[in-house]
Protein backbone atom coordinates (compact mmCIF):
# COMPACT_ATOMS: atom_id res chain seq x y z
CA UNK A 1 0.00 0.00 0.00
CA UNK A 2 1.50 3.75 -1.00
CA UNK A 3 2.24 6.48 1.69
CA UNK A 4 -0.34 8.74 1.89
CA UNK A 5 1.63 12.22 1.69
CA UNK A 6 -0.76 13.64 4.39
CA UNK A 7 -4.36 14.89 5.54
CA UNK A 8 -6.87 16.57 3.29
CA UNK A 9 -9.86 18.36 4.54
CA UNK A 10 -13.03 19.91 2.29
CA UNK A 11 -16.23 20.81 3.25
CA UNK A 12 -18.75 22.24 1.06
CA UNK A 13 -22.69 23.29 2.19
CA UNK A 14 -25.23 20.85 1.31
CA UNK A 15 -26.52 22.62 -2.23
CA UNK A 16 -28.32 19.35 -2.99
CA UNK A 17 -27.86 18.36 -6.87
CA UNK A 18 -24.48 19.72 -7.83
CA UNK A 19 -23.55 20.92 -11.27
CA UNK A 20 -21.06 21.56 -14.04
CA UNK A 21 -19.13 24.14 -12.28
CA UNK A 22 -19.30 21.89 -8.78
CA UNK A 23 -18.20 19.12 -10.76
CA UNK A 24 -14.85 20.48 -12.50
CA UNK A 25 -14.16 23.07 -9.34
CA UNK A 26 -14.35 20.85 -6.45
CA UNK A 27 -15.32 17.34 -7.07
CA UNK A 28 -13.00 15.49 -9.93
CA UNK A 29 -10.46 17.47 -7.45
CA UNK A 30 -11.60 15.55 -4.89
CA UNK A 31 -11.47 12.10 -6.63
CA UNK A 32 -8.48 12.70 -7.55
CA UNK A 33 -6.65 13.56 -4.35
CA UNK A 34 -7.79 10.27 -2.93
CA UNK A 35 -5.55 8.25 -4.20
CA UNK A 36 -2.15 10.37 -2.59
CA UNK A 37 -3.37 11.80 0.36
CA UNK A 38 -5.91 10.98 3.69
CA UNK A 39 -8.74 12.93 2.65
CA UNK A 40 -11.79 13.72 5.07
CA UNK A 41 -14.89 15.41 2.75
CA UNK A 42 -17.32 16.89 5.03
CA UNK A 43 -20.95 18.05 3.82
CA UNK A 44 -21.50 21.26 5.90
CA UNK A 45 -24.73 21.68 7.01
CA UNK A 46 -24.27 23.75 10.08
CA UNK A 47 -22.88 26.37 8.18
CA UNK A 48 -25.70 26.12 6.05
CA UNK A 49 -28.05 27.35 8.77
CA UNK A 50 -26.40 30.93 9.09
CA UNK A 51 -28.34 31.47 5.86
CA UNK A 52 -30.99 29.00 5.28
CA UNK A 53 -34.58 30.73 6.14
CA UNK A 54 -35.60 27.06 6.20
CA UNK A 55 -34.35 23.52 6.71
CA UNK A 56 -37.25 21.68 5.40
CA UNK A 57 -35.28 20.42 2.39
CA UNK A 58 -31.62 20.33 4.11
CA UNK A 59 -31.64 16.06 4.76
CA UNK A 60 -32.63 15.86 1.42
CA UNK A 61 -30.07 18.40 0.00
CA UNK A 62 -27.70 16.44 1.97
CA UNK A 63 -28.04 13.06 0.27
CA UNK A 64 -28.84 14.51 -3.20
CA UNK A 65 -25.24 15.97 -2.75
CA UNK A 66 -23.75 12.46 -1.38
CA UNK A 67 -25.31 11.10 -4.32
CA UNK A 68 -23.73 13.01 -6.90
CA UNK A 69 -20.26 12.44 -4.75
CA UNK A 70 -20.58 9.23 -4.83
CA UNK A 71 -21.39 8.70 -8.21
CA UNK A 72 -18.07 10.63 -9.20
CA UNK A 73 -16.27 8.76 -7.65
CA UNK A 74 -15.63 9.98 -4.07
CA UNK A 75 -14.99 6.64 -2.56
CA UNK A 76 -15.96 6.14 1.36
CA UNK A 77 -13.38 3.27 1.18
CA UNK A 78 -10.56 5.42 0.78
CA UNK A 79 -12.06 8.73 2.47
CA UNK A 80 -13.81 9.72 4.90
CA UNK A 81 -17.29 11.21 3.70
CA UNK A 82 -19.59 12.32 6.31
CA UNK A 83 -21.83 15.23 7.77
CA UNK A 84 -20.26 17.96 10.04
CA UNK A 85 -23.51 18.00 12.03
CA UNK A 86 -22.78 14.20 13.08
CA UNK A 87 -19.41 14.86 14.83
CA UNK A 88 -20.39 17.17 17.78
CA UNK A 89 -17.12 18.35 18.92
CA UNK A 90 -16.79 20.75 15.99
CA UNK A 91 -19.51 23.01 17.93
CA UNK A 92 -17.20 22.42 20.98
CA UNK A 93 -13.98 23.60 19.35
CA UNK A 94 -16.14 26.55 17.40
CA UNK A 95 -17.13 27.45 21.23
CA UNK A 96 -13.13 27.17 22.21
CA UNK A 97 -11.82 29.12 19.10
CA UNK A 98 -14.43 31.97 19.59
CA UNK A 99 -12.83 33.02 22.96
CA UNK A 100 -9.45 33.30 21.14
CA UNK A 101 -11.00 35.44 18.19
CA UNK A 102 -11.24 39.17 18.36
CA UNK A 103 -14.99 39.96 17.25
CA UNK A 104 -13.56 42.85 15.31
CA UNK A 105 -11.51 41.00 13.02
CA UNK A 106 -14.60 38.68 12.44
CA UNK A 107 -16.93 42.00 11.69
CA UNK A 108 -14.03 43.23 9.26
CA UNK A 109 -13.76 40.35 7.02
CA UNK A 110 -15.16 41.21 3.91
CA UNK A 111 -16.69 37.85 3.19
CA UNK A 112 -19.02 38.78 6.12
CA UNK A 113 -19.64 42.59 4.92
CA UNK A 114 -20.73 40.79 1.73
CA UNK A 115 -23.18 38.76 3.71
CA UNK A 116 -24.67 41.32 5.62
CA UNK A 117 -24.96 42.94 2.41
CA UNK A 118 -27.11 40.50 0.51
CA UNK A 119 -29.12 40.16 3.83
CA UNK A 120 -29.54 42.86 6.01
CA UNK A 121 -32.25 41.53 7.57
CA UNK A 122 -30.48 38.32 8.63
CA UNK A 123 -27.10 39.27 10.23
CA UNK A 124 -27.53 36.19 12.92
CA UNK A 125 -24.65 35.31 15.86
CA UNK A 126 -23.66 32.37 13.59
CA UNK A 127 -22.72 34.26 10.47
CA UNK A 128 -20.69 36.47 12.52
CA UNK A 129 -18.52 33.06 13.98
CA UNK A 130 -18.79 31.84 10.39
CA UNK A 131 -15.16 31.63 9.89
CA UNK A 132 -14.24 29.99 13.63
CA UNK A 133 -16.49 27.15 12.58
CA UNK A 134 -14.83 26.64 9.24
CA UNK A 135 -11.43 26.93 11.19
CA UNK A 136 -12.94 24.54 13.83
CA UNK A 137 -13.66 22.18 10.67
CA UNK A 138 -10.08 21.71 9.85
CA UNK A 139 -8.27 22.03 13.15
CA UNK A 140 -10.40 19.29 14.67
CA UNK A 141 -9.02 16.79 12.05
CA UNK A 142 -5.94 17.90 11.63
CA UNK A 143 -5.64 18.62 8.44
CA UNK A 144 -2.35 19.14 6.59
CA UNK A 145 -4.19 20.76 3.59
CA UNK A 146 -6.91 22.11 2.33
CA UNK A 147 -7.71 22.28 -1.39
CA UNK A 148 -9.08 25.97 -2.20
CA UNK A 149 -9.03 28.33 -5.31
CA UNK A 150 -6.92 31.35 -4.94
CA UNK A 151 -9.93 33.26 -4.15
CA UNK A 152 -10.35 31.00 -0.66
CA UNK A 153 -6.48 31.53 0.39
CA UNK A 154 -7.67 33.92 3.59
CA UNK A 155 -10.01 31.32 4.66
CA UNK A 156 -6.73 29.12 5.28
CA UNK A 157 -4.70 32.24 6.32
CA UNK A 158 -7.66 33.15 9.27
CA UNK A 159 -7.40 29.36 10.65
CA UNK A 160 -3.48 29.83 10.87
CA UNK A 161 -4.18 32.73 12.33
CA UNK A 162 -6.67 31.10 14.74
CA UNK A 163 -4.07 28.27 15.39
CA UNK A 164 -1.08 30.81 16.64
CA UNK A 165 -3.70 32.86 18.41
CA UNK A 166 -5.12 29.30 20.42
CA UNK A 167 -1.55 28.47 21.02
CA UNK A 168 -0.21 31.28 22.13
CA UNK A 169 -3.14 31.95 24.08
CA UNK A 170 -3.16 28.68 26.05
CA UNK A 171 0.83 28.10 25.76
CA UNK A 172 0.67 24.90 23.74
CA UNK A 173 1.20 23.50 20.26
CA UNK A 174 -1.84 21.09 19.87
CA UNK A 175 -3.38 22.70 16.78
CA UNK A 176 -1.25 22.39 13.71
CA UNK A 177 -1.39 25.23 10.80
CA UNK A 178 -2.84 24.11 7.62
CA UNK A 179 -1.71 25.29 4.43
CA UNK A 180 -3.77 25.44 1.41
CA UNK A 181 -3.76 23.37 -1.88
CA UNK A 182 -4.51 25.60 -4.89
CA UNK A 183 -6.71 23.83 -7.13
CA UNK A 184 -6.42 24.25 -11.41
CA UNK A 185 -9.64 24.22 -12.55
CA UNK A 186 -11.06 25.78 -15.29
CA UNK A 187 -14.10 28.50 -14.31
CA UNK A 188 -16.87 27.16 -15.46
CA UNK A 189 -19.74 30.47 -16.41
CA UNK A 190 -23.41 29.37 -16.35
CA UNK A 191 -25.48 29.61 -19.57
CA UNK A 192 -25.86 33.29 -19.41
CA UNK A 193 -22.62 33.17 -20.73
CA UNK A 194 -21.95 35.90 -18.04
CA UNK A 195 -21.81 34.56 -14.09
CA UNK A 196 -20.31 31.89 -12.82
CA UNK A 197 -22.42 29.04 -12.53
CA UNK A 198 -24.67 28.91 -9.87
CA UNK A 199 -27.31 27.30 -8.67
CA UNK A 200 -29.05 30.44 -7.17
CA UNK A 201 -28.43 32.20 -10.54
CA UNK A 202 -30.52 29.87 -12.01
CA UNK A 203 -27.61 29.51 -14.63
CA UNK A 204 -26.96 25.94 -13.89
CA UNK A 205 -26.65 22.64 -15.33
CA UNK A 206 -27.01 19.81 -13.17
CA UNK A 207 -24.20 16.42 -13.60
CA UNK A 208 -27.15 14.19 -13.01
CA UNK A 209 -29.81 15.89 -15.00
CA UNK A 210 -31.01 13.55 -17.60
CA UNK A 211 -30.11 14.19 -21.27
CA UNK A 212 -32.83 16.05 -22.60
CA UNK A 213 -32.82 18.23 -19.55
CA UNK A 214 -28.93 18.62 -20.51
CA UNK A 215 -29.66 19.60 -23.92
CA UNK A 216 -32.25 21.91 -23.41
CA UNK A 217 -29.79 23.62 -20.85
CA UNK A 218 -27.35 23.47 -23.94
CA UNK A 219 -29.84 25.00 -25.95
CA UNK A 220 -30.74 28.36 -23.96
CA UNK A 221 -26.92 29.00 -23.57
CA UNK A 222 -26.00 32.43 -24.65
CA UNK A 223 -23.43 32.29 -27.95
CA UNK A 224 -21.05 35.02 -29.55
CA UNK A 225 -23.67 38.43 -29.24
CA UNK A 226 -22.31 39.41 -32.04
CA UNK A 227 -23.58 36.62 -33.88
CA UNK A 228 -27.24 37.32 -35.28
CA UNK A 229 -27.72 35.53 -38.34
CA UNK A 230 -26.25 32.31 -39.37
CA UNK A 231 -24.35 33.17 -41.84
CA UNK A 232 -22.46 35.57 -39.73
CA UNK A 233 -19.33 34.32 -38.90
CA UNK A 234 -18.56 33.65 -34.74
CA UNK A 235 -15.47 34.30 -32.64
CA UNK A 236 -15.12 31.28 -30.46
CA UNK A 237 -13.20 33.10 -28.58
CA UNK A 238 -16.34 34.81 -26.47
CA UNK A 239 -18.69 32.33 -26.69
CA UNK A 240 -19.32 29.78 -23.68
CA UNK A 241 -20.51 27.40 -25.70
CA UNK A 242 -16.77 27.20 -27.09
CA UNK A 243 -15.20 27.29 -23.62
CA UNK A 244 -17.25 24.09 -22.76
CA UNK A 245 -16.25 22.09 -26.36
CA UNK A 246 -12.55 22.39 -24.57
CA UNK A 247 -14.10 20.06 -21.55
CA UNK A 248 -16.15 17.79 -23.02
CA UNK A 249 -15.16 17.61 -27.24
CA UNK A 250 -12.13 15.89 -28.44
CA UNK A 251 -9.78 18.40 -28.98
CA UNK A 252 -9.70 17.38 -33.17
CA UNK A 253 -13.05 18.83 -32.91
CA UNK A 254 -12.61 21.31 -31.27
CA UNK A 255 -10.10 22.37 -33.37
CA UNK A 256 -12.63 21.90 -36.29
CA UNK A 257 -15.35 24.27 -34.66
CA UNK A 258 -12.52 26.99 -33.96
CA UNK A 259 -12.02 27.37 -37.71
CA UNK A 260 -15.88 26.53 -38.97
CA UNK A 261 -17.38 29.13 -36.45
CA UNK A 262 -15.29 31.68 -37.77
CA UNK A 263 -16.35 31.36 -41.09
CA UNK A 264 -19.74 31.12 -40.59
CA UNK A 265 -19.91 27.37 -41.81
CA UNK A 266 -21.27 25.90 -38.42
CA UNK A 267 -24.13 27.05 -36.72
CA UNK A 268 -24.87 27.76 -33.41
CA UNK A 269 -27.62 25.02 -32.82
CA UNK A 270 -25.57 22.24 -34.45
CA UNK A 271 -22.37 23.60 -32.67
CA UNK A 272 -24.98 23.14 -29.31
CA UNK A 273 -26.36 19.45 -30.41
CA UNK A 274 -22.61 18.20 -30.67
CA UNK A 275 -21.67 19.67 -26.91
CA UNK A 276 -25.03 18.74 -24.93
CA UNK A 277 -23.86 14.78 -26.97
CA UNK A 278 -20.65 15.07 -25.50
CA UNK A 279 -21.57 16.26 -22.43
CA UNK A 280 -24.32 13.38 -21.80
CA UNK A 281 -21.87 11.01 -22.90
CA UNK A 282 -19.07 12.05 -20.29
CA UNK A 283 -21.61 12.07 -17.38
CA UNK A 284 -23.65 8.56 -18.83
CA UNK A 285 -21.49 6.39 -16.09
CA UNK A 286 -21.83 8.75 -13.06
CA UNK A 287 -25.65 9.32 -13.50
CA UNK A 288 -25.99 4.89 -14.09
CA UNK A 289 -24.05 4.82 -10.93
CA UNK A 290 -25.48 7.50 -8.77
CA UNK A 291 -29.68 5.92 -10.01
CA UNK A 292 -27.93 3.03 -7.85
CA UNK A 293 -27.72 5.25 -4.59
CA UNK A 294 -30.55 6.74 -5.00
CA UNK A 295 -32.04 3.51 -4.80
CA UNK A 296 -31.22 3.15 -1.50
CA UNK A 297 -31.37 6.24 0.86
CA UNK A 298 -30.71 4.91 3.79
CA UNK A 299 -27.64 3.02 2.68
CA UNK A 300 -26.47 6.29 1.83
CA UNK A 301 -27.19 7.73 5.35
CA UNK A 302 -25.22 4.70 6.81
CA UNK A 303 -22.06 5.07 4.59
CA UNK A 304 -22.37 8.93 6.26
CA UNK A 305 -22.95 7.44 9.83
CA UNK A 306 -19.38 4.96 9.02
CA UNK A 307 -17.76 8.25 8.11
CA UNK A 308 -18.97 10.56 10.99
CA UNK A 309 -17.90 7.27 13.20
CA UNK A 310 -14.26 7.60 11.78
CA UNK A 311 -14.42 10.98 11.96
CA UNK A 312 -14.91 11.38 15.63
CA UNK A 313 -12.22 9.31 16.39
CA UNK A 314 -9.95 11.90 15.00
CA UNK A 315 -11.72 14.72 16.62
CA UNK A 316 -11.87 13.16 19.74
CA UNK A 317 -8.40 12.66 20.03
CA UNK A 318 -7.94 16.66 19.21
CA UNK A 319 -10.23 17.23 21.98
CA UNK A 320 -8.77 15.30 24.60
CA UNK A 321 -5.33 17.62 23.82
CA UNK A 322 -7.25 20.63 23.17
CA UNK A 323 -9.32 20.24 26.57
CA UNK A 324 -6.45 19.57 28.39
CA UNK A 325 -4.59 22.34 26.78
CA UNK A 326 -7.39 24.71 27.76
CA UNK A 327 -7.59 23.51 31.65
CA UNK A 328 -10.83 22.05 30.82
CA UNK A 329 -11.30 18.69 32.88
CA UNK A 330 -11.08 15.90 30.88
CA UNK A 331 -14.32 13.67 30.01
CA UNK A 332 -14.83 10.02 31.05
CA UNK A 333 -15.53 7.62 27.93
CA UNK A 334 -17.34 4.98 31.16
FE1 LIG B 1 -20.29 29.61 -30.19
FE2 LIG B 1 -20.41 27.41 -31.59
FE3 LIG B 1 -21.98 29.47 -32.20
FE4 LIG B 1 -19.39 29.59 -32.67
S1 LIG B 1 -20.82 28.19 -33.62
S2 LIG B 1 -20.63 31.20 -31.71
S3 LIG B 1 -18.54 28.43 -30.95
S4 LIG B 1 -22.04 28.25 -30.35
Amino acid sequence: MSVKKGRVFSGARPTGRQHIGNYFGAISNYVKLQEEYDCIYCIVDLHALTTLETTRDLKQNTLEMTWDWLAAGIDPQKSIVFVQSMVRQVTELHTILSMVTPLGKLTDLPTFKEKVRENPKNVNYGLVGYPVLMSADILLYRADMVPVGVDQAPHIEFARETVRSFNFHYSTDVLIEPKEKFTDFPKIMGIDGVNKMSKSLNNDIEIAATATETAAKVMQMVTDPARQRRSDPGNPDVCNVFSLHKIFTPPEKVAEINVECRRAGIGCVDCKKILAANMNAYFAPLRERRLEFEKDPEGTWDILQQGAKRASVIAEETMVSVREAVGLPAIRKD
